[in-house]
């Protein structure tokens, strides 16, 4: 089995990347960075989005596996005191994944247009003046928009920063993307529904802009600076990320434990 092990430089996460690295040392296994079959991610969620973006293009064959050596995660599932459990249930003949939305970004410019995935979110603000912007859902103009931005969440990105602009929660089974406003601005001319919105996996949202504005696109911690975007297409991207699932972790157990009780 290839694996390829993706990690963040603190110290207690050198430390299980050590021990991990013993326990592969098997020849069942072989370390493979270009070409994994199965990517072990070791720190937080953050480092998971960037495992996802290192390797985005290979989606198709790659399976992720969190380890977290911070906090609980919600795109972790194993603690550093697992790592056997781990490695031997990687051994195991049946793989079992589970797999969620991404979501697809087509940026359109003077230039032509531009694809980016998002495993959380795609933000949009301007960077020196309101935001306006037409929204599109399909083909059927919705609503006009003026205010700092807009956030465009997956459903495993919805406890993430579109949970922060008011967004609901949603399971990641559910195949949908949410529209969130980041500080509207509602008066007779622009208005707009005021509160998120989910949409479904046979509809878009397309945001037609200013031109002549200079944007800051972000696609999770990914920041561009991109002028002359004439509109941008958001939908459900054909690609999923799928994870290796040995077991279960309830995901409202995960909410529960992350912003309630522990
Ligand atoms: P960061 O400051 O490094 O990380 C932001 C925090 O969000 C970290 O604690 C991270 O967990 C957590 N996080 C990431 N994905 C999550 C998810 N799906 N559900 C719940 N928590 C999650 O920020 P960054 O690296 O620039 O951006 C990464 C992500 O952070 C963005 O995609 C955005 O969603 C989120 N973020 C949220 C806010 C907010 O809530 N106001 C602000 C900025 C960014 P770990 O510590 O485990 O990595």
């Amino acid at each position: 089995m290839r694996v390829a092990i993706f990690n963040n430089q603190e110290f207690s996460t050198l430390e299980v990347v050590k021990k991990l690295r013993q326990l592969l040392e098997i020849p069942f296994f072989a370390l493979d960075d270009e070409c994994p079959e199965i990517v072990l991610t070791v720190g937080g969620d953050g480092t998971l989005i960037s495992a996802v973006h290192r390797y985005e293009n290979q989606l198709d064959t790659v399976q992720f596996v969190g380890i977290h050596t911070g906090h609980l995660g919600f795109y972790t599932d194993w603690r550093e005191f697992e790592l056997k459990e781990l490695v031997e249930s990687l051994k195991l003949e049946e793989r079992c994944y589970v797999s969620y939305p991404l979501l697809e970004v087509e940026v359109e410019h003077n230039e032509g247009k531009e694809c980016f995935l998002a495993l959380n979110e795609s933000t949009i603000r301007s960077l020196n003046r309101t935001l306006v912007g037409r929204i599109y859902i399909k083909e059927e103009f919705f609503e006009n928009f003026r205010g700092d931005g807009l956030s465009i969440s997956t459903p495993t990105g919805s406890t993430a920063y579109s949970k922060a602009l008011g967004g609901a929660v949603i399971h990641p089974s559910i195949n949908a993307i949410q529209l969130a406003e980041i500080a509207s601005l509602n008066n007779r001319v622009f208005r707009t529904l005021g509160s998120p919105m989910v949409i479904g996996a046979h509809e878009w949202i397309r945001i037609a802009l200013e031109s002549s504005m200079n944007y800051v696109i972000t696609f999770d911690s990914e920041v561009i600076q991109l002028e002359d975007v004439r509109a941008i297409t958001y939908r459900i991207a054909k690609k999923r990320i799928r994870f290796v699932s040995y077991r279960h972790l309830d995901f409202w157990d995960r909410v529960k434990k992350s912003f309630i009780v522990d």
